[in-house]
C-alpha cells in the first residue's frame, strides 16, 4: 500500500461525554453543577445542561455551546433546588443537535426522570426497537433517550426509579456511567465493566457529588471519596448515600484510553494520577524506542507529560518546540470537518530557536489518521531542524470504538490503512517512528491487562458487539475485516465474559 493512501484527514478521538450529580440540601447546587461541568469541558464541547430539583419540582436548562456559552448568572439563577445533575456533551449516538443534548426528561407516574450519558450501549438499536413495537415515541435519535424510557417503563412497572434502574441494567449492553435526578433523590450508575470512569465525592461534610472525574471533585472543593464499582447504583438522597451491587462481571474493561488521552491529567482514575501514568508511558517508550536526540519535545497539550518521561528516562533535554494558542478549544471536539481543518492551521506555532540545526524527538499520545503529524513534522523541519524523531506512547490504533469515544470507522485510522510502521513513518514524514507496544503500555501504566479495554489496539471487544453494529465501522475491504476476526479470536479468553446479575 503506497504512503499516500494511508494518509486522511486528521482527527483526534473524541470523547462522549462529561457527567456530574449533587445531592447538596443548602447548597448552591446549579452553580456547583456548572463548575463541576466546567472542569468536565474538555469530555464534550458540543451542548450542555443541567436538571435541578427542588424536591418537589424539577427544572431542566440546556442549550448548544460550551458550558461558559450556555449558562449565565440569569439561567442559573432560574435554576433554584437542592439536587442536580450536569452533562457535556460530545455525540457518538444520535445527531448533534439540541433535541439529542441532556440532561434529558422523561415522566413516571411518580413524577420525573432526569438521565445524563457517558458511553455508548452497542444493542441500542435492539432495544429501541422492542420500545417501539410497545407504542413509545421518541423525541432524539440517542441511546441515553432509549435509557431514559427504559427506566420510565420499568419505574412504572416496578414502583420506584431506583428499581426501575436496577431491572434496567442487565439489558444494556455497553458503557454507560449515568448521573440520575428524581424529584428527590440523586443517582450514580456504572456498567458492571467499568469502561467509563465514575466517582463520588463529599462536600462540606453532607452534600454527596457525583463526577466523571475526580478533577470535577476538585474544582468544587469537595472531597474524593471512592469511585463508583463497576455494576453499581449508588442512591443519595435525604437518608444519605447507599448502594447496590446490581450486576457483577467476570472483568473489568477500563477505556486505557481514559491514561492515554481522555482524562484530565490533574484526575485520579483506578487510584493512579492520570498525570503519572503518562509520564511512565513516555519513560517506557524511551526504554524500548531510543534515538540519538539534542531536545525531546512534546506536542501540546496531551504530549506534555509522556515527553517529561521520555526526556527523564532518555536523558535528553525537554524543551518546548510548538506553542499552542491556548485561546482556541481542543479542535478535534468540534464536529465539523471544516472548522476542525481550520483549526488545526492555527493551533500550534513552532518555536524556531529550540528547533533549528536539532535532532527534534517529538512525543504525542497517538496517532489517529496522521495528517496532522505530517503537518507538524513538515513545519518543524521547515524552522530548520536536522532531524525529526517521533515517539508515540500509544501502541498503533487499528480498530474503532464502539464504547463510546468517537474514532471515526477503521478506514479512516492510519495504523489500520498503513500495513507496517515503516509506511506510517513515511506518510507522516519523520525520519523514525517509534510507537508503544501493548506489552510496554501495560508495563508503563502498572494496571493489569484484565482490567483495561485496549480493542483500539487488538481488535479483542470485551463486550461483545452485534455484528451489524461491528460492520458499520469496518468498512475496509473484507479482508481486514478477516484479520480482524482472527485477531480477535487469537486473543479471545477461554471463556467470553458476561455480566450476571449480583
Ligand atoms: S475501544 Fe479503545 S477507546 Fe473504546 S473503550 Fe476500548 S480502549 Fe477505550
Amino acid at each position: 500500500m503506497s504512503s499516500s493512501r494511508c494518509l486522511i484527514q486528521e482527527s483526534k478521538p473524541r470523547d462522549a461525554c462529561g457527567v456530574f450529580g449533587i445531592f447538596g440540601p443548602g447548597e448552591d447546587v446549579s452553580r456547583l453543577t456548572y463548575f463541576g461541568l466546567f472542569a468536565l469541558q474538555h469530555r464534550g464541547q458540543e451542548s450542555a445542561g443541567i436538571a435541578v430539583s427542588d424536591g418537589r419540582e424539577m427544572t431542566l436548562y440546556r442549550e448548544m455551546g460550551l458550558v461558559f456559552q450556555v449558562f449565565d448568572e440569569e439561567t442559573l439563577s432560574r435554576l433554584q433546588g437542592d439536587l442536580a445533575i450536569g452533562h457535556t456533551r460530545y455525540s457518538t449516538s444520535g445527531t448533534s443537535s439540541l433535541v439529542n443534548a441532556q440532561p434529558m426528561v422523561a415522566e413516571w407516574r411518580g413524577g420525573k426522570i432526569a438521565l445524563a450519558h457517558n458511553g455508548n450501549l452497542v444493542n441500542a438499536l435492539e432495544l429501541r426497537r422492542e420500545l417501539e413495537a410497545e407504542g413509545t415515541s421518541f423525541a432524539a435519535s440517542s441511546d441515553s433517550e432509549v435509557m431514559l424510557l427504559m427506566v420510565a417503563r420499568e419505574a412504572d412497572r416496578q414502583g420506584s426509579v431506583e428499581k426501575g434502574v436496577a431491572a434496567c441494567m442487565p439489558r444494556w449492553r455497553g458503557a454507560y456511567s449515568l448521573t440520575i435526578l428524581t424529584e428527590d433523590s440523586v443517582m450514580a450508575v456504572r456498567d458492571p465493566y467499568g469502561v467509563r470512569p465514575l466517582c463520588i465525592g463529599r462536600l462540606n461534610g453532607q452534600a454527596i457529588v457525583f463526577a466523571s472525574e475526580s478533577c470535577a471533585l476538585n474544582v468544587i472543593g469537595s472531597e474524593f471519596l471512592r469511585e463508583v464499582d463497576p455494576g453499581e447504583l449508588v442512591v443519595a438522597d435525604k437518608d444519605g448515600m447507599r448502594a447496590q451491587q446490581v450486576l457483577r462481571s467476570p472483568r473489568q474493561a477500563l477505556c486505557v484510553f481514559e491514561y492515554i488521552y481522555m482524562a484530565r491529567p490533574d484526575s485520579e482514575i483506578g487510584g493512579r494520577l492520570v498525570h503519572e501514568a503518562r509520564r511512565r508511558l513516555g519513560r517506557q517508550v524511551a526504554k524500548d524506542h531510543p534515538v540519538e536526540g539534542d531536545v525531546v519535545i512534546p506536542v501540546p497539550d496531551t504530549g506534555w507529560p509522556a515527553a517529561i518521561g521520555y526526556a527523564e528516562e532518555s536523558g535528553v533535554p525537554f524543551g518546548e518546540g510548538l506553542i499552542k494558542n491556548r485561546y482556541i478549544p481542543r479542535t478535534f471536539i468540534q464536529p465539523d470537518q471544516r472548522l476542525r481543518e481550520l483549526g488545526v492551521r492555527i493551533k500550534l506555532n513552532p518555536l524556531r530557536e529550540a528547533l533549528q540545526g536539532r535532532r527534534v524527538v517529538m512525543v504525542d499520545d497517538s496517532i489517529v489518521r496522521g495528517t496532522t503529524k505530517r503537518r507538524i513534522v513538515r513545519m518543524i523541519r521547515e524552522q530548520g531542524a536536522r532531524e525529526v524523531h517521533v515517539r508515540i506512547s500509544a501502541p498503533p490504533y487499528r480498530w474503532p470504538c464502539y464504547y463510546g469515544v468517537d474514532t471515526s470507522n477503521r478506514s479512516e485510522l492510519i495504523a489500520a490503512r498503513c500495513s507496517t510502521v515503516e509506511e506510517i513513518r513515511e506518510a507522516i514524514g519523520a525520519d523514525s517512528l517509534g510507537y508503544q507496544s501493548v506489552a510496554g503500555m501495560l508495563k508503563g501504566l502498572r494496571v493489569p491487562r484484565r482490567k483495561l479495554c485496549l480493542a483500539c489496539f487488538t481488535g479483542r471487544y470485551p463486550i461483545p458487539i452485534p455484528k451489524d453494529v461491528k460492520l458499520s465501522k469496518l468498512d475496509l475491504e473484507e479482508s481486514a475485516w478477516r484479520e480482524g476476526e482472527e485477531e480477535a479470536k487469537t486473543n479471545a479468553p477461554a471463556a467470553s465474559p458476561t455480566e450476571t446479575p449480583a
